[in-house]
């Protein structure tokens, strides 16, 4: 029998490459991992984190303003974005830290440099090879931008995080999650801020109404929202930069962030010449138990292009591991995967749009309420919440949950429980409401306000 060096060599140290090497430890497997960049991946170093302690910054300035309805005067305000750029680098370099005793207490071996694959038990890092009974590609996704003269002006959403100040000015070009969010959190940090996108409505997958509601939202908060909308090329003018439009207009910014699609991680690390099979975009192929057409080989997380997000990543992991090394062949689920965008109001949604059920099942019951959160009572913001239940008819299963307003993600996850487990409208109108709070609306709407 073949003797490897490891029985699990991970190439990436991301959501997914953490969490696969560790569980695969813990199950007694000898594992090594490769992380190039940065521990903990995306996520931790230019993702979920670093954004969501941005989004935190950025609605101070509300709160400020709504301070003075509950009968505080809140003194002359300044903002230093180098000081928050500070303070968020030492906290993501502690994540770090954390991540690296991790790996290190599990007995997981870690190793600095970019990983290829030579053959599909062999892995090449620094001129050293590695072999392993497993390979695991973990590698992630990266920002594309669109080819258009003077692209090399503008950034992504990696340099948005390390911008040396903030832009008095700010186009925000793209149409998806990350987008929105970076627009509600330059908005919010006092940058004239204008959001572009190609589309009729941004967020394209969420339901229409949630669309619609943050669009309103945004313009309420003076966001520049422009839809059908495209930047053709960049020309530097001055010391700004100046986007033309495809129809022929120009708008002035200081930095123009392009949130426009992330590509998954595969260039120049071998998998073609191994036989690992991508698909048209480029993501590994995996089947239900994440392995590639290579059998040796196995792929989770966005270089997979399923579900691209962390704790499906960990999911994913978690799966493989129990899969490879637990004696357990298990396959993520991918189904009712609760989601938030962290938008300024926040976004959390579960299941099926209204579309998609009324797709799949046809006759559905829509129940939906919109109302001013107690707080705005007293502060005055005409910032409305909206929230949303889709009811198969034949089954009264609760087949999506949606919400756009204050701690969105918070309450979804909650109800993502409950959807999850099939619950009944008939079961969630059981359940008692807490009052007085916004997620009390969850079981308390009677009456649908469209039934197909
Ligand atoms: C701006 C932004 C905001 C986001 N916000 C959220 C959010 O709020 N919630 C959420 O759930 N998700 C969010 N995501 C998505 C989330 O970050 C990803 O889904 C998640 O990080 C995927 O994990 P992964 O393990 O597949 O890849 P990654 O976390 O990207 O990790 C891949 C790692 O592999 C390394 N690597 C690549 N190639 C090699 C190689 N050849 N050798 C060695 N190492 C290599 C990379 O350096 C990287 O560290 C966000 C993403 C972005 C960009």
């Amino acid at each position: 029998m073949t003797e490897y060096d490891f029985d699990l060599f991970v190439l990436g140290a991301g959501s997914g490459g953490v969490r696969a090497s560790r569980m695969s430890a813990s199950h007694g497997a000898r594992v090594a991992v490769a992380e190039e960049r940065y521990l903990g991946g995306t996520c931790v170093n230019v993702g979920c984190i670093p954004k969501k302690l941005l989004v935190y910054a950025s609605h101070f300035a509300e709160d400020f303003e709504d301070a003075a309805g509950f009968g505080w005067s809140v003194g002359e305000r300044s903002f230093d974005w180098a000081r928050l750029i500070e303070n968020k680098d030492r906290e993501i370099a502690r994540l770090n830290t954390v991540y690296a005793r991790l790996l290190d207490d599990a007995g997981v071996k870690r190793l600095e440099g970019r990983a290829r694959v030579v053959d599909p038990h062999t892995v090449e890092l620094g001129g050293r090879t590695y072999t392993a009974a497993n390979l695991l590609v973990a590698t992630g996704g990266w920002p594309t931008l669109p080819e258009i003269p003077g692209i090399e002006l503008a950034i992504s959403s990696n340099e948005a995080f390390h911008l040396k100040e903030l832009p008095g000015r700010v186009i925000v070009a793209g149409g998806g999650y990350i987008a929105v969010e970076f627009a509600g959190i330059f908005q919010g940090l006092g940058a004239r801020t204008t959001q572009l996108y190609r589309g009729e409505l941004f967020l394209r997958g969420f339901d229409d109404d949630v669309r619609r509601t943050l669009a309103e939202e945004m313009r309420k908060k003076g966001v520049d929202l422009r839809f059908e909308a495209m930047i053709t090329r960049i020309d530097k003018h001055g010391g700004a930069l100046r986007a033309r439009l495809a129809d022929g207009s120009d708008i002035e910014a200081d930095q123009i962030l392009f949130a426009t699609g992330r590509a998954p991680n595969v260039a120049g690390i071998g998998l073609v010449e191994a036989g690992v099979a991508l698909d048209a975009s480029g993501a590994v192929v995996v089947d239900a138990y994440s392995r590639t057409s290579v059998p040796s080989i196995w792929a989770i997380g966005d270089v997979t292009n399923r579900l691209n997000l962390t704790p499906v990543a960990i999911h994913e992991a978690m799966a493989l591991a129990a899969t490879l090394f637990a004696n357990h062949p298990t396959k993520p689920d991918h189904s009712d995967v609760p989601t938030a965008v962290f938008s300024q109001p926040a976004i959390g949604t579960v299941g099926l749009t209204e579309s998609a059920a009324r797709q799949r099942f046809g006759a559905i019951d829509v129940y939906r309420t919109s109302f001013r959160p107690l707080r705005h009572t007293l502060t005055g913001r005409d910032e409305k919440t909206v929230m949303k239940l889709v009811v198969d008819r034949a089954s009264q299963r609760v087949v999506g949950a949606h919400m756009v307003g204050p701690e969105a993600g918070e309450i979804i996850q909650g109800i993502a429980i409950a959807v999850k487990m099939g619950a009944t409208k008939a079961q969630f109108d059981s359940t008692v409401g807490i009052h007085p709070t916004s997620a009390e609306e969850f079981v308390t709407m009677r009456v649908p306000v469209a039934s197909s």
